[in-house]
């Protein structure tokens, strides 16, 4: 029974990159049929920031990729947050203590940082683990009547993991394959605090296992804390979950992982919604609130770092659930690309059902306070969303189906309205208001018939036409502007036009 889980800890708002783990996690749990898990990873209080909780299930909601068990959907495993099992951790911590996996530290910072630095000054890093410890400095290391009575004096203490020595480690990546560590250049990672509080790496294990996760789905950045986490499992002689370490997001130009400001440089969000802060007061670009559909979101984001090994670029969430797998998840990194973004964004306008990009249309038209009906907002967009990218574009290209044009194009005019112009289309208006059933192909015959009989160039009666209607020179088939606006609209913009 697969269980997976997303465990971000809320210390802002969800970079895409935290929604393409995400994702991954929750394809992998529906292609399996298992459960796809919210997890609050917030033991650090300090770095808590308010809201980012309810930002990260709202993004995951407006993705389409809910989470089935987590904060107020218990499946049994919870509570979900991290803060409300607070008192879980310490027995575990204990426990690793008593099997002597652990043990007590009360180094001051300053020791720690004169080492660190030491080391620096002589072109080395400071591996921080119980046998360099031995050979630095033999104070570091107490004795258990020592550590007694300073635990009894209150003195503040972390717990620390007792890295084994010498060892080669064997490790399994289900897309890196085969990876082997020597243990000599690992940490004494700190697990828990004197403050009551278990550090990331203690809670993250813990509660993996006691919500018996079965795939450990995450970012490349934790790449480093797996032969930890193995370790942990074997010290607590449980069964290790299967892990899975996702390629970096990196930027769309030069190196390292994309960011906040490559966004702000390039003009592109790198949070799925907006985000308010409510330290800074900045507010970060979305990509809802920018007006990308969330399937060509999902669909963009799943291409960062994995393929299908076909053609096909265009996925349904459906489509990506059936055709993933972990084995086609790629080790290096996926280079971000905001062109590419807009590109599926393009690809979802033009492929998406009318009337569904309608209702959005229509939304956006009752904020503008602009009346519609169902019907007209449809029949604009079959019309318009060719050239359209966002929904906001057909508005830019289409305004004029619903508000009469006031002014018109100054170059447009100079070139298509000459001396004898209002003469032609008060002509125009009489032949149109003869027509009866007032459909493009009859409006299209009496006028081409007409244009004929007197002798006149198409453009000298369709340009003006087309200004009357549009404002400007631009737009689809202008008898189709005509029957879409009516016969009334119509004459009435025409009469307008020559007065
Ligand atoms: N809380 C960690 C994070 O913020 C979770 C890492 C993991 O999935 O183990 O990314």
């Amino acid at each position: 029974n697969v269980r997976v889980r997303f465990a971000p800890s809320p210390t802002g708002p969800l970079h895409i990159g935290g929604v393409r783990t995400a994702l991954f996690n929750y394809l992998y749990a529906k292609k399996h049929g298992g459960t796809f898990v919210l997890r609050i990873e917030d033991t650090d209080q300090k770095r808590y920031v308010p809201g980012a909780e309810d930002y990260i299930a709202e993004s995951l909601e407006w993705c389409g990729i809910p989470y089935d068990e987590g904060p107020g959907k218990d499946g049994g495993f919870g509570p979900y947050r991290q803060s409300e099992r607070k008192e879980k951790y310490y027995a575990f911590a204990k426990a690793l203590l008593d099997s002597g996996h652990a043990y007590y530290a009360f180094d001051t910072a300053e020791k720690l940082d004169f080492h660190r630095k030491d080391h620096e000054a002589k072109g080395k890093t400071f591996i921080y683990n119980w046998h360099n410890r031995l050979k630095l400095d033999n104070s570091l290391v107490l004795s258990a009547e020592e550590t007694q009575k300073r635990l009894d004096a209150g003195d503040d203490y972390v717990v620390r993991f007792k890295m084994p020595q010498d060892e080669k480690l064997h490790l399994k990546d289900e897309i890196r394959g085969d990876i082997y560590i020597d243990t000599n250049i690992l940490d004494d990672k700190v697990l828990f605090k004197s403050d009551g509080m278990p550090t990331y790496h203690l809670a993250n294990i813990v509660d993996d296992h006691l919500m018996k996760i079965t795939h450990v789905i995450r970012g490349e950045e934790w790449l480093p804390s797996l032969a930890l986490h193995e370790l942990l499992y074997r010290a607590f002689n449980w069964e290790a979950p299967k892990f899975a370490h996702l390629p970096l997001i990196l930027k769309p130009v030069g190196k390292g992982k994309l960011s906040k400001r490559d966004g702000d440089k390039m003009g592109f969000p790198v949070f799925p919604l907006q985000w308010n802060d409510p330290k800074t007061n900045e507010v970060s670009a979305g990509y809802r609130e920018d007006g990308y559909f969330a399937e060509a979101v999902v669909n963009m984001l799943a291409f960062l770092g994995w393929n299908p090994g076909t053609e096909q670029e265009i996925f349904s969430l459906e489509e990506l659930t059936e055709a993933f797998e972990l084995s086609r998840v790629n080790k290096g990194g996926a280079k971000f690309d905001p062109e590419k973004t807009k590109w599926f964004q393009q690809q979802y306008m033009q492929h998406t059902d009318d009337a569904i990009i309608a209702d959005d249309f229509i939304a956006l038209l009752t904020e503008k306070d602009v009346d519609t009906t169902t019907e007209l907002a449809t029949t604009v967009v079959k019309m318009i969303k060719e050239r359209a990218v966002f929904v906001e574009d057909l508005w830019t290209l289409g305004s004029f189906f619903f508000v009469a044009p006031v002014t018109f194009d100054e170059k447009a005019s100079k070139k298509a309205w000459k001396e004898d112009t209002a003469r032609i289309m008060e002509e125009v208006t009489i032949i149109l208001k003869n027509v009866s059933n007032f459909t493009t192909i009859n409006i299209q015959t009496a006028v081409k018939e007409w244009i004929v009989a007197q002798e006149l160039s198409f453009g000298k009666v369709m340009q003006p036409f087309r200004l009357s209607l549009v404002g400007a020179m631009q737009g689809p088939d202008v008898f189709e502007i005509a029957t879409t606006i009516g016969k009334e609209e119509t004459l009435k913009r025409l009469e307008y036009a020559i007065a």
